[in-house]
C-alpha cells in the first residue's frame, strides 16, 4: 500500500482552531479507515505551489477554507456543477489524474435539510448573501426549491446572489433589502440564517426579524455552529418550528467530503460528538 495516496488535507489560513481536522480524523479512526487528514497553513502566495505539492505527493484530495475558495479554481482541472455555478470550491477531489473542485458546504446543508423535508417546491427565505448563503442558495435551488428570497443588508451582494440563482438555477429568486425587522411571509417553508450574526463571541446578537412571523409549519436553520443554540434557534423553537443547528452543515460537508475521497459512508454522530468536544459546545 502506498501510504501517501491515503492523505487528504485542509489548506487553511490560519490553521488554528480547525475543528474539521478533529472530526474527519475521528471518522477515519472510528471506521478503521487507513487515511489521514492533515492541516497545512497555506498563505495566498503559496497556493499554486501547495496544489502542485498535493499532486506530486498523490493526495486523494483536500479542503480549502477562506481565502482560497475562489483562487484555487485556476489550479484545478474541472469543477462539479454546483461549484461551477457558485464560483467557489471548498473540497478538491482526485478523480483519475484530475483534481476536480466541488462545494460540499451547500451539499452539507442540503443533507441536513433533507433529513427534515424534501426541498422540492419549497419556498425559502435566505438571510445573507456571502459565501455560505451562495452555497446554500445554489444547492437548495438545484434540489428543486421553487422560490428563494434573498434578504441581505448590502444591496449589491444581495442583488448579485438573487440574480445568480434566477439565471443559473431553475428556482425563482428575488432580493429584499434588509433595512429593518423582517416579516417572514406566511407561505414560507424554510428560513435560513446564512449570515455571521450570532457567532461566538457575539452570542447575544439577534437577527432583525419579527419572531411572531415564525410559525410551526416552518423549518428554521442556522449556519452558526458555535454556539449550538443561537438566539434564532431558541426563538424558532419557542414558536414550535422544526430547527436545524449549524453543526448539521459542518458535519455533513465532512461526511460528503469523506465519501468523495474514500468512497466510504461514515457515521455523522461520531463527527458531531468530536466537534462538540473540541469546541466545548
Ligand atoms: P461572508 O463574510 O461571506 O458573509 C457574511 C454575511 O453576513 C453577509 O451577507 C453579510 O451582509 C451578513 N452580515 C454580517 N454581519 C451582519 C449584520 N450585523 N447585519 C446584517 N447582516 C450581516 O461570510 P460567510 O458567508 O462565509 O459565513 C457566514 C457565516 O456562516 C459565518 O458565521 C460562518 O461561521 C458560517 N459558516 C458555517 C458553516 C457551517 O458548516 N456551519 C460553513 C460556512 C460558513 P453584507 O453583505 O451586508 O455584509
Amino acid at each position: 500500500m502506498n501510504f501517501l495516496k491515503q492523505i487528504t488535507a485542509s489548506f487553511a489560513q490560519p490553521a488554528a482552531e480547525n475543528p474539521t481536522v478533529e472530526m474527519i480524523e475521528a471518522a477515519y479512526r472510528h471506521h478503521d479507515l487507513d487515511w489521514r487528514y492533515i492541516n497545512f497553513e497555506v498563505p495566498p502566495t503559496a497556493l499554486a505551489d501547495a496544489v502542485r505539492g498535493a499532486r506530486a505527493m498523490g493526495f486523494a484530495g483536500f479542503n480549502c477554507s477562506l481565502p482560497h475558495k475562489v483562487e484555487v479554481i485556476q489550479h484545478l482541472d474541472g469543477l462539479g456543477e454546483s461549484a461551477s455555478i457558485m464560483g467557489a470550491v471548498n473540497c478538491v477531489v482526485r478523480r483519475g489524474d484530475e483534481y476536480i473542485g466541488e462545494n460540499t458546504d451547500g451539499k452539507g446543508f442540503l443533507k441536513s435539510l433533507e433529513e427534515k423535508v424534501n426541498p422540492t417546491g419549497k419556498s425559502v427565505v435566505l438571510f445573507g448573501a456571502g459565501g455560505a448563503a451562495r452555497a446554500i442558495g445554489v444547492e437548495v435551488a438545484l434540489a428543486g426549491a421553487s422560490q428563494i428570497t434573498v434578504v441581505n443588508r448590502s444591496e449589491s451582494r444581495g442583488q448579485e446572489l438573487a440574480q445568480l440563482l434566477a439565471e443559473k438555477t431553475p428556482a425563482k429568486a428575488e432580493f429584499v433589502e434588509w433595512s429593518g425587522p423582517y416579516v417572514i411571509p406566511a407561505d414560507t417553508d424554510v428560513v435560513v440564517n446564512a449570515t455571521s450574526i450570532g457567532l461566538f463571541p457575539d452570542v447575544d446578537a439577534q437577527l432583525e426579524l419579527i419572531t411572531e412571523s415564525l410559525t410551526n409549519r416552518m423549518i428554521v436553520a442556522d449556519v452558526i455552529p458555535n454556539p449550538l443554540r443561537t438566539r434564532l434557534i431558541h426563538d424558532a423553537e419557542s414558536k414550535g418550528c422544526t430547527v436545524i443547528d449549524g453543526l448539521g452543515m459542518l458535519v455533513n460537508q465532512g461526511v460528503i467530503s469523506i465519501k468523495y475521497w474514500t468512497g466510504s459512508d461514515v457515521d455523522p454522530r461520531v463527527m458531531r460528538d468530536r466537534v462538540i468536544e473540541v469546541l466545548g459546545l
